[in-house]
């Protein structure tokens, strides 16, 4: 069997004015490796591209540690632990960060999100074009909390109004006007992923993998924009690496991100084994499309983890 573990930031610092970053601390990653290397074995990514079935079918718990977004702290922080401690992994990186130099959609929100109140961004958003959209009506502001019942009551109304009132469209034109009033954008994509150079080492390790080019849950999209967003990171990869990109982990990952026929379109395109973020161990019973990961938070020493695992 194979239990895969998925991580997106880790750093030193978590604080900022508004708390809309988690992720692990470099301890707290390691710590966690240690703690797996316990109960399983860490297998490279070209082992398991190369025995997928062995390894499912397997009564041994391979682990596979996987991060997504191609974030700049994931090799520079991430990966020394990982050389250290001889474990491969498996980096899923967004080629618009790259060709287009622009910040993904879902990073400029956390951004946004860590420099601004909910209340500032509320009353903000209210002036706006998309008025409409964020004045609730007692009813949706009731759904609101129930939905969104770990936050306060502000992070609730906004959230629900980003995530279920706005169009794609919309909210990306909300905050990507937003965002150049509080970021520089060049700056941001250099901060925030990794370089070409980057890029090119862990295709040279069979590390790399596509997360698809501009991080939408495809799911939601027509045929052709599926294809393309599936095609351009793999080209685009495979052209500055000179390596096979066969790997990928949809956006999101959650059923809205790969419902059919977008596995099927992925295989279509050349890859061979696509990751969710459906949780669970997977056991020879899943398509190859759709591989199962948890979360870091869900496995040993995270903070949702249970026992039973
Ligand atoms: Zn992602």
């Amino acid at each position: 069997m194979l239990t895969v573990s998925n991580y997106h930031y880790i750093r030193e610092d978590f604080t900022s004015q508004y708390p809309s970053i988690f992720g692990l601390t470099p301890e707290s990653f390691k710590r966690q490796l240690i703690e797996l290397q316990k109960i399983g074995k860490f297998i490279s990514p070209k082992e398991l591209l190369e025995n997928t079935d062995e390894i499912v079918n397997s009564k041994q718990n391979y682990l596979l540690v996987t991060f997504d977004d191609g974030l700049r702290e994931q090799f520079e922080i991430a990966k020394p632990i990982l050389d250290d401690l001889k474990i491969e992994a498996m980096y899923f990186v967004n080629s618009i960060n790259f060709i287009e130099k622009q910040v993904s959609l879902v990073h400029k929100i956390h951004l946004i999100r860590s420099q601004v109140s909910p209340e500032d961004l509320m009353s903000n958003f209210l002036k706006s074009t998309f008025k409409s959209k964020f004045e609730l009506p007692e009813i949706d502001k009731k759904k609101a909390i129930e939905h969104y019942n770990f936050d306060d009551v502000s992070s609730a109304h906004l959230k629900y109004c980003l995530n279920f009132k706005l169009t794609i469209n919309e909210l990306s034109i909300a905050m990507n006007d937003l965002f150049n009033v509080y970021f520089d954008s060049k700056e941001t994509v250099n901060n925030l992923y990794m370089t070409e150079e980057y890029l090119k080492i862990l295709a040279q390790e069979n590390q790399l993998g596509s997360h698809t080019h501009s991080h939408l849950a495809l799911g939601l999209l027509d045929v052709d924009t599926i294809g393309t967003e599936l095609k351009k990171t793999k080209e685009y990869l495979e052209k500055i690496t000179q390596t096979k990109i066969e790997m990928l982990s949809y956006p999101y990952g959650n059923e809205a991100s790969y419902a059919f026929p977008v596995p099927d379109i992925a295989k279509k395109v050349g890859y061979k084994l696509g990751f969710t973020m459906e949780r669970g161990k997977n056991n020879g019973c899943e398509d190859k499309l759709l591989l199962k990961r948890f979360d870091c938070n869900d496995l040993v020493t995270g903070k949702n983890y249970k026992n039973s695992l």
